[in-house]
């Protein structure tokens, strides 16, 4: 437990007004990738952290697409840990539905309404006032503290977190990473399932409908293929004792915080065909279809794991010709279920009066695994994902407080 543990909750209980503010301010700041255009979100967060005195700059690859980078050094040598949230949100989709302009951040019946708050305006509004209440405090910490808030998480990261990695590693890796992706405060995420997307085009030479006898039927063959790709779910799936103990515990956890049924398929590969296209009319036998399927695989397959097999089922198919997507796939990525930032956090949430939170693996994917995947821990601990991806998205104020209360305490222990 940090020793500064009251004067931080002072300071949040202090701002209680503003913390809500700066939230719905964020979301007004409309940032919907596609098309991913982040400028006025990031230049908010920008300013916001330069008025409260902390370092701050821009990390920019893609010119709309700007990051929003700080780092400091406390009063003595330490771990270095880094907070990181995304800026870039889902698209609001049709304004019927809401019941609240998705842009407007609307504050009603104690909740904050908007596109994006849960996935993760919440979180990243957490990382930002982590950053500058420990700043307030840098003297009496221990280590470097460093945060990035990207704009390109919801299309991969290629020009966010994995950028910042790949272009400075040494300011960006860090110990240890937290960050706020939605989560429940039920639950903390050391891991996540991978994904592999792949897509398929299926061609015959096609005929009239009434000659059968001269040619496959090019959406035939697609059906029969996505019997065989569901196959795929029952592939055995090996995992370390420490996975698989921290799995088994996090079942009912992840059944609380996403319904039934979610507990089941963390360790289990699944499967869902998302696009099927092809025909031109009733009476014509079609010769193309398309068809793209999108796998989550659990940690401790991978990508290599799930081709071999893929190899097996296609080869059945010579029609098929198979590309995997590789810029929306990523393989799983796990750390330590029983690092210390764990146990920070579990104690951090209990002492603010919420139950024990379980270290789950997620079933989407986030930044984290880009942190993961060079051997850096990295946790999520978030809000509830009410409506997320959905019409009238939406936070409850005071568990967003928690948000923010939780990661200012489990930093400053992690820094103490
Ligand atoms: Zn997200």
């Amino acid at each position: 437990m940090t020793p500064h543990h009251d004067l931080l909750l002072s300071w949040i209980d202090d701002d209680r007004h503003l913390l809500v503010q700066f939230l719905s301010d964020f979301v007004a700041k409309p940032s919907p990738n596609p098309p991913g255009d982040t400028q006025v979100a990031a230049a908010f967060l920008h300013d916001g952290v330069q008025a409260q005195g902390a370092p701050v700059a821009y990390r920019t690859a893609k010119p709309d697409w700007p990051n929003v980078v700080g780092s400091f050094d406390c009063g003595s040598k330490g771990q270095h840990l880094v907070l990181n949230g995304h800026i870039d949100v889902f698209p609001a989709g049709p304004a019927e539905g809401w019941s609240h302009d998705p842009w407007s951040g609307a504050i009603a019946d104690n909740r904050v309404y908007g596109r994006g708050v849960v996935d993760m305006k919440c979180g990243t509004a957490a990382s930002v006032w982590t950053y500058i209440y420990l700043h307030r405090l840098r003297d009496r910490l221990k280590g470097k503290l460093t945060l990035t808030c990207v704009s390109d998480e919801e299309t991969g990261g290629t020009w966010g977190a994995k950028w910042l990695l790949d272009t400075f590693a040494d300011e960006f890796r860090g110990d240890c990473v937290l960050n706020g992706e939605p989560s429940t405060p039920g639950t903390i995420r050391f891991g996540e399932k991978g994904t592999l997307r792949l897509a398929f085009e299926i061609a015959t030479p096609g005929a009239h409908a009434a000659y059968t006898h001269m040619s496959k039927n090019a959406i035939r063959i697609a059906a029969e293929l996505v019997r065989d790709l569901y196959t795929l779910e029952d592939l055995p799936v090996p995992q370390t004792d420490d996975v698989r103990r921290a799995i088994e515990m996090g079942r009912a956890a992840m059944d609380r915080a996403l319904g039934a049924g979610a507990g089941r398929i963390l360790d289990r590969v699944t499967v869902s065909a998302g696009v099927i296209q092809g025909g031109l009319k009733i009476n014509v036998l079609p010769g193309h279809c398309r068809l793209e399927v999108d796998i989550r695989l659990p940690v401790g397959l991978s990508h290599a794991a799930i081709l071999a097999e893929l190899a097996n089922i296609t080869a059945r198919y010579p029609e098929a010709k198979l590309s995997p997507v590789w810029t929306h796939s990523a393989e799983p990525s796990t750390c330590d279920p029983n690092h210390p930032m764990v146990g920070i956090l579990q104690r951090a949430v209990e002492a603010l009066g919420y139950a024990k939170p379980a270290p789950v693996v997620s079933l989407g994917a986030t930044d984290c695994k880009h942190w993961r995947h060079l051997n850096v821990p990295a946790y999520v601990y978030g809000c509830t994902p009410n409506n997320m991806a959905k019409p009238d998205e939406w936070v409850d104020i005071e568990e967003y407080l928690h948000v923010v209360r939780t990661h200012v305490l489990a930093a400053a222990t992690y820094l103490a």
